[in-house]
């Protein structure tokens, strides 16, 4: 991006996460973690400092949003509006962050996905999750589609073998929740269980 793009995106993306993290105070999110334990990421999904602090598993989703936008929207648009292109992701990114923590969508992840323990993120985390997706889109423009496409299976196949949750079973099961996939997804957490379990 020219330098004469850069300084207005900069000053969009400034404008835009101001409104993001008011948006998301005035909405009575919390601004970090309620443990006040001020380490960067936390890896279980399944403890109550997923979506609090920085980055967790899902920070990688968000990765992968930035990657998708990247594959839809190289369709659209004259080719160097790079910082455009970049701004309508943001955008549809914060939208996201904002609708995720709507009271219905965090029913809806409570009533039905594995996220039981899901009250919404912290504007910290939030914040974060729009620097994944904004890294994931660059990261994508670098890599170019074909290296894109494989990065984004191979996110997909090892959140899958480690928190057995990824953005497409995220939206499968937001969308048309199975049974079969929250039975083998519980079945983690029982394992988890069984593992933490002093003997
Ligand atoms: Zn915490």
């Amino acid at each position: 991006m020219s330098r004469a793009r850069l300084v207005p995106f900069l000053i969009f993306l400034s404008c835009a996460v101001a409104l993001q993290i008011l948006t998301m105070w005035l909405m009575g999110r919390v601004w970090w973690c309620g443990c006040n334990e001020f380490f960067i990421a936390s890896w279980s999904i399944w403890s109550r400092h997923n979506s609090q602090h920085l980055i967790d598993p899902y920070s990688f989703s968000h990765l992968s949003h930035g990657l998708i936008f990247f594959l839809f929207l190289r369709w659209w648009g004259p080719r160097p509006n790079v910082d455009l292109k970049l701004a309508i992701a943001c955008t549809i990114e914060i939208v996201w962050e904002i609708a995720e923590n709507t009271s219905f969508i965090i029913e809806r992840y409570r009533s039905v996905t594995i996220s039981l323990d899901y009250f919404g993120d912290s504007i910290a985390n939030s914040v974060a999750d729009l620097i994944c997706c904004l890294a994931g889109y660059l990261l994508a423009q670098a890599l170019g589609v074909r290296r894109t496409i494989l990065l984004f299976i191979m996110i997909e196949i090892v959140l899958l073998l480690t928190i057995r949750d990824s953005l497409t079973i995220n939206v499968i099961m937001l969308l048309w929740p199975l049974q079969s996939i929250l039975r083998w997804q519980q079945a983690g957490l029982l394992e988890l269980g069984t593992m933490l379990m002093p003997t």
